[in-house]
Parts: C-alpha cells; structure tokens; sequence
C-alpha cells in the first residue's frame, strides 16, 4: 500500500512538472523554461515565469531559482532531462519572488548566487510580502521555503565566466522592478531579459512604476541586437517580438497618458482608455486598466 502511495506521488509529480513549464530549445546548450503565463498557483508552485538555462562544459548555470522551494525542485527535475551537469550559478534578473525564492534550494547543491545589489536590497525588503501573498496563492506548495539572498553582487556591470561561457551581466535601470538586470551571451547572441520583456502575457507595470525608464532599459538591451531573447515571462523569440509585446505597449501607454494630462484629464479617464491593441496579450482584462492608471500617476507626478 505504501508503495503504491509514492509511486503515485512520483507519478503526479512527474505529470505536474511536465504540465507546468514547457521546455524550449532557443540555441545550442541554452534552453527556455516557460512557465505558465496565468497566476501563481499550488501546481505551478508559483512558476508562472520563465527561466534560462545555459548548460557549460562545467555544469550549469539557471536563471532565476523559482518562487518556492518546491519550484525551485521542479526546475532542476526539468533541468534533468535535458542534462546529468550540476546547477553551478544561479543568477537571479530581478525581485520579484520567481526570480529568487528558490534559492535556497539551489545554494544546498552548492550553487553560487548572483544578482545586482539593487535587486538583493529589494528581495530584502519584500520577503515579507512575497511570502505572505505566495501562502495566499499557492497554499502548502509554498511548504519548504527559506529567503536566501545573493552572496555575489555588483552594481552596473559584472562578467561571469563558467568553463567554456563567458557572459555579461548589466543593470541599465529600473524596469520591472529596481534592480532589474539583462544577461548577454555574445557567442550565441542571446539576450536573458528577465522582466524587462513579457512576451505572450500582459506586462504590469509595477512594482518599479517607471514606464520610462522601462523603456530606456529596453532600448540599451536591443543595442546588443540580440538574435535570441529569453524573457522574464512567455516563449523566447526575436528581438522584434519582444518589441511589439514589451516595449510598443510601453510606449503606447506613454504616449496616451500624455495627451489625457495635456488635455488636463484626470486618472479616470486614463483606467478609461482603449487597449485593444494590445488584446493578443494574456491577462490583460486583469491588468490593462491598471497599467494606464499606474503610469498615470508617475507621470502627472513628474508633470
Ligand atoms: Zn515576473
């Protein structure tokens, strides 16, 4: 009885891991790990994120460890399918909860973790609040986890090289969220974006609120001409995918939310304004009207 009791377990397990993210060749030895683009939930373990592999001749380096402990544990079971080489670097792109909480998971294996100095201070600051809305979303899938922050940090700029990788690591600004990072891989021309492109799915526009800068930080990235982008959330793709999924939303929102404070309109009309174009993104019935009151405010702010 017993017996088959775990063998259950594995079996859904396996069946969940597979369900919840889908694994997407990009290039040779770099892979995308895509996460569902709904919400958090208790069989995403709130996974709904997408996460960049890099296999070395020295093992592995995954970016981004999941947002729980049990995330963390699914993305190395995915990992194991594709390669036997240990996850030697975690690199975490951002602060939001998928991007680091698992961590802990990771630095047990004996896995180095890397992030700019923003984004640990703002890890920091958020734990708390990540924690508590994650018990909210994904219950006992949560079960296991423990804040564990980057031990190697930088503030601008960092180059990282395992075996026969050479990347380079750059915090251009606030996009997503503070201490939002690009990672570039020059000999396959891929760019790791994290938050700072959303394909497929809506983007928010918090917690960094800055809509401008987001799209500074976008257009420093596409300086690099990236072949291959993986996001932060959906398929990886082109450069000009990413364009029309991140940055033209971006965009249009600045321009829209312009005219209505020339206009003296008001944040009313601005939760008001239509974007429709924009409804080949998922979410969006969620946080569209969000998004245009977000950048509302900072704008009227810097007005
Ligand atoms: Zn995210």
């Amino acid at each position: 009885m017993k017996h088959i009791a775990i063998f259950l377990m594995l079996v859904t397990s396996a069946i969940s891991a597979q369900a919840a993210l889908n694994v997407q060749k990009v290039t040779d030895n770099v892979y995308a790990l895509e996460g569902e683009t709904t919400q958090r939930s208790p069989t995403n373990f709130g996974n709904n994120s997408t996460h960049g592999v890099i296999i070395t001749n020295e093992g592995v380096i995954l970016i981004d460890s999941g947002a729980s402990y049990l995330g963390a544990k699914e993305l190395h079971e995915v990992i194991q399918t594709i390669t036997d080489k240990p996850i030697k670097v975690i690199i975490n792109t951002g602060g939001q909860d998928h991007r680091w909480l698992g961590n802990d998971y990771f630095q047990q294996l004996g896995a180095r973790v890397i992030s700019s100095e923003k984004t640990r201070q703002d890890q920091k600051i958020r734990t708390d609040y990540h924690l508590n809305r994650l018990s909210g979303l994904i219950h006992e899938s949560l079960d296991g986890t423990v804040p564990f922050y980057s031990t190697e940090t930088f503030d601008e700029k960092m180059k990282l090289s395992l075996g026969d990788v050479n990347l380079e690591l750059y915090h251009f600004g606030p996009a997503h969220t503070v201490g939002d990072i690009v990672i570039w891989m020059p000999s396959t021309k891929t760019m790791f974006s994290g938050d700072v492109v959303f394909n497929d799915r809506m983007l928010g526009i918090g917690p960094a609120r800055n809509a401008q800068s987001w799209v500074d930080v976008f257009d420093k990235m596409a300086e690099f001409k990236p072949q291959h982008i993986v996001p932060g959330h959906g398929r990886a793709s082109d450069l000009a995918t990413a364009t029309k999924n991140t940055q033209q939303y971006l965009k249009f929102l600045i321009k829209k939310i312009g005219n209505i404070l020339e206009n003296d309109g008001d944040m009313l009309e601005a939760s008001k304004i239509d974007q429709s174009e924009f409804h080949f993104l998922s979410g969006h019935q969620n946080i569209a009207g969000r998004n245009a009151q977000w950048v509302f405010e900072k704008m009227e702010f810097d007005y």
